[in-house]
């Protein structure tokens, strides 16, 4: 299938290298000019920002908080917020450099950005979490603007901390600007299907994937692991096309059954636990490094970035990856799921879902006009099914993996906008 591997002779203990690497690979594949390569791999601005706050015992902690713009050639910068505990600037780095490509695949008027605060959210108060999410917003104002930088949730955040975030935004510049920031609660101009839209681009894009290797959604089984936001929402309705859910689980617990897992039974059990998986009783408890490795036709890896090694890759049943998370699988394991004719439909297509409905809740704010749950989805469906065609057809063009193919289509579509704009 694959005539093109990623360099896996180094081992890539940076994110942003592992980012660089398979820039590089696809640049050279589609013989991407050294001007464009050179500005794609420095990113435009990188901020960072002590936050001092006063906890709830009344001491005052300081923490880090970080945005990064890689790009703005295809307009305003556009990107999550994440809070835990492993932010650090080069993670944010790379996952900044992503959101350009990944909106680029995805054919949005935007560049890439991402954000974050080296915090443990589980491990605070709501009130320490509004006072930290107001701070950030404080010391952001000078970057975030509706035709500027536009921020969204990513993990460890969600619309409340959205919402917190667009109020301080709106008490600096005294107007509302819902457009500032996406991902909003529905009361103060989210948009209908927004939450579900990056497990539902994940669905859009394994049913497209299916479709091309011959398959029937009846006929497969897939594992899910993550049983957050994206993973949770991909779960149900991956289940809902007839697909049996054999293998969930999340960073407290993972399940397997054969016969299949009853998605309702476990968003249930998750609703009145905490939100996590420990303790569901609707399959068998399995060592959490056995979910990605088990019996399965269709792998999602919707929690975190790195699992799937150079280890773990060798052993890995599942025909095709559909990739919710973002970075889940390292340069050094590309190769090796290339080798065994695993199909990768990567994170900049899988997962982009989340941020083409983004889109259409900024499209929504500028407007002030709203659309149904209908309208959003039929929309968000045909993006994917689109983006999906351009790199299916891209990595049969260029003889490439799906991974190198995003990227080759988000470097053209990207190479226009550094053409087009110029430099000093
Ligand atoms: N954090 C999400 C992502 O990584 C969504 C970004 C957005 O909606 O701007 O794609």
């Amino acid at each position: 299938m694959s005539t093109h591997t990623v360099n896996a002779t180094q081992t890539h203990d940076s994110m942003f290298d592992a980012v660089l690497a398979r820039l590089d690979t696809a640049a050279k594949i589609m013989n991407l000019s050294d001007d464009v390569l050179q500005v794609l791999r420095n990113p435009q601005k990188q901020v960072k920002v002590s936050l001092p706050i006063t906890m709830d015992n009344g001491k005052i902690q300081v923490f880090e908080g970080y945005r990064t713009i890689h790009s703005t050639h295809l307009g305003p910068s556009k990107g999550g917020i994440r809070y835990a505990m492993d932010v650090n600037a080069d993670e944010v780095m790379a996952l900044a450099a992503w959101m350009s490509f990944k909106c680029a695949v995805a054919n949005l008027p935007y560049g890439g950005a991402k954000g974050g605060i080296k915090c443990d959210p589980r491990a605070m108060s709501v009130g320490e979490l509004e006072r930290l999410s107001r701070a950030y917003a404080q010391a952001m104002k000078d970057i975030f603007g509706v035709n500027k930088d536009i921020p969204a949730p990513d993990m460890g955040t969600s619309g409340r901390e959205m919402a917190w975030i667009l109020d301080e935004f709106n008490k600096i510049t005294g107007e509302d600007s819902p457009g500032v920031i996406t991902g909003k609660p529905i009361a103060i101009g989210g948009s209908l299907g927004r939450d579900a839209a990056t497990g539902r681009g994940v669905m859009v894009n394994t049913l497209a994937a299916l479709k091309k290797m011959n398959l029937k959604p009846i006929e497969v089984t897939a594992v899910v692991q993550g049983f957050g936001n994206v993973g949770s929402h991909a779960a149900r309705l991956l289940a809902e096309k007839g697909i049996k859910i054999v293998g969930i689980g999340d960073h407290t617990a993972s399940f397997y059954n054969e016969k299949g897992i009853d998605i309702t039974a476990a968003l249930a059990f998750t609703a009145k636990n905490k939100g996590v998986l420990k303790g569901f009783t609707g399959a068998t408890e399995i060592k959490s490094a056995e979910l990605l490795i088990s019996k399965c036709d269709v792998l999602v890896p919707a929690a975190l970035q790195n699992v799937i090694t150079e280890e773990n890759a060798p052993k890995i049943q599942a025909k095709l990856i559909v990739e919710g998370a973002n970075g889940p699988t390292m340069p050094e394991a590309d190769s090796i799921l290339n080798d065994k004719k695993i199909i990768c439909v990567p994170d900049i297509l899988a997962n982009s879902g989340g941020v083409t409905v983004s889109y259409f809740e900024w499209v929504q704010n500028k407007a002030g006009y709203y659309w149904t749950e209908d309208e959003v989805n039929t929309k968000h469906d045909l993006k994917m099914e689109i983006a999906f065609e351009a790199i299916w057809n891209n990595a049969a063009h260029f003889k490439t993996g799906m991974r190198l193919a995003a990227y080759i289509t988000a470097l053209q579509r990207i190479e226009q906008g550094v053409k087009l704009k110029g430099a000093y």
